[in-house]
């Protein structure tokens, strides 16, 4: 048996496991630094109180009950030694005769430490769950405190970057003030408080068609969202957000939804490692300058492909369609038998703006928006959901929430910190 170690149980790690592990000739170890799996494109939905964590997130284990040759090992990578053909993570070290990274990307503060020290980054669930926490937290501030200045400050919100991630917070953001917070908080003076959406370039949406942007644009402004364009976060100091024009906005809450980083690999050669810190890859996703490493997704960077010669988006399509394609390719290079080489079918990309409002961009260059956009949303994001309880959790907690437009999460839940060393 061949044995194989996945690091980043993400798209890429658990389609490449689950595909190749109804494959006997290998033993697959997958480590990931959660226990679980969980669906990013809905994180948004967990900031805002609108879902559960556990409608999107399901346990390694759980998934690879009763496939004998797929093992979990709960970890984070410390180092490669690519000589001895080890991986070390901080609860142990594997052999492995292939190595896989598949760990995605982290936040990018872009060496602003103000930025990184306070905002809110929206990148995993603990992300999302300290964001609702900290609005939730604010709002019931603000309902107590006697100052103004301050009552302004916890009412307003700062969301940084426009792109999909954003844009989304920000819709449902005004969602959640239009039905829930004037309801919830009455004795809230001045009612909800501004919503900013900040982002460099003109237009949101950057990666889709005009015609999706302008919908973005038109929605979000119509929803009260004070959308600014052309300017960029320049710092976050003292609840005071400060633009690229020097124009300064009181805010406990800066959303940072403004740019990604892939994680780092240790041990992999610096030759292998290029723009956002991706690693080069061939047509095959294996390392530059290695045998027996690859890497997938969001984390690598693969310029093979005749339509992306700048390489691919960082989209989950791709991590996906990667992950199921190496898993075809290791028994064929086991075999000594030709790999086939990477090419991405892109099926489109779409961006929920607000209920009963999305945009999909198909790739043939049609356009579709608003009701029946955004049933296709909610149906394309419910199939990719692990796990067909939380399919089901999640598919009856939207019908209600959206009927009712009375989602019933709005709970404030931090563990109290126990002593780790009671005397
Ligand atoms: C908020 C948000 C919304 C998004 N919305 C969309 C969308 O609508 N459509 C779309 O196509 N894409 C979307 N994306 C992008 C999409 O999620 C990524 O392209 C996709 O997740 C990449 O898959 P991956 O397998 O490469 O990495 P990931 O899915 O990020 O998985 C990486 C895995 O590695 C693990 N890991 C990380 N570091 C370590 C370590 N040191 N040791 C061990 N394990 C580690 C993580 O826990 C994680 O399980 C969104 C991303 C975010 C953050």
């Amino acid at each position: 048996m061949k044995k194989i170690v996945i690091v980043g149980g993400g798209f890429a790690g658990i389609n490449l496991a689950n595909t190749l592990g109804k494959n006997k000739d290998f033993d697959i170890t997958l480590v990931d630094h959660n226990n679980y799996n969980f669906f990013p494109p809905l994180i948004y939905q967990v900031a805002t109180a609108f879902i559960e964590p556990s409608n999107i997130c399901y346990p390694f284990r759980k998934m690879f009950q009763g496939k004998p040759n797929v093992e979990f090992h709960l970890g984070s990578l410390v180092m490669i030694h690519q000589q001895a053909n080890i991986v070390e993570t901080d609860k142990g070290s594997l052999p492995y005769d292939y190595l896989v990274l598949a760990m995605g990307t982290e936040t990018n503060f872009f060496g602003n430490k103000n930025i990184e020290e306070k905002a809110y980054p929206m990148k995993n669930i603990n992300d999302a769950a300290a964001l609702r926490n900290h609005i939730l937290t604010s709002l019931e501030k603000a309902t107590i405190t006697e100052d103004p200045e301050e009552e302004k400050k916890l009412r307003n919100i700062v969301i940084a970057g426009g792109g999909a991630t954003g844009v989304e917070v920000a819709g449902m953001l005004s969602d959640m003030a239009h039905n829930i917070i004037s309801k919830d908080y009455p004795n809230l003076k001045k009612g909800v408080g501004r919503l900013y959406l900040i982002d460099g370039s003109n237009a949101l949406l950057g990666p889709m068609s005009q015609k999706a942007q302008q919908e973005a644009l038109k929605v979000l402004t119509e929803r009260g969202v004070d959308v600014i364009l052309n300017t960029l976060v320049k710092d976050y100091n003292d609840d005071i957000v400060t633009l690229g024009n020097d124009q300064t906005i009181p805010t406990a809450t800066l959303v940072w939804a403004s740019g990604v980083i892939a994680r780092q690999a240790p041990g992999l050669p610096e030759s292998s490692i290029t723009k956002g810190r991706r690693i080069m890859v061939d047509e095959y996703n294996k390392v530059a300058g290695t045998d027996n490493i690859f890497a997938l997704g969001d984390q690598c960077f693969q310029t093979s492909d005749a339509d992306y010669p700048n390489g691919h988006p960082q989209l989950a399509q791709i991590a996906i369609q990667q992950g199921i394609l190496l898993a075809e390719n290791l028994p064929r290079l086991v075999k000594q038998k030709t790999l086939n080489p990477f090419k991405y079918n892109n099926k489109g990309s779409m961006a929920a703006i607000a209920k009963f409002k999305s945009v999909i961009d198909f790739p043939k260059g049609g356009f579709m928006k608003g009701f029946m956009a955004w049933l296709t949303w909610l149906l394309i994001h419910l199939v990719p959901i692990a796990g067909s309880r939380n399919k089901f959790k999640l598919a009856t907690n939207w019908i209600v929430s959206f009927i009712t437009n009375d989602p019933t999460l709005r709970l404030i839940l931090e563990p109290e910190k126990k002593d780790s060393n009671p005397s």
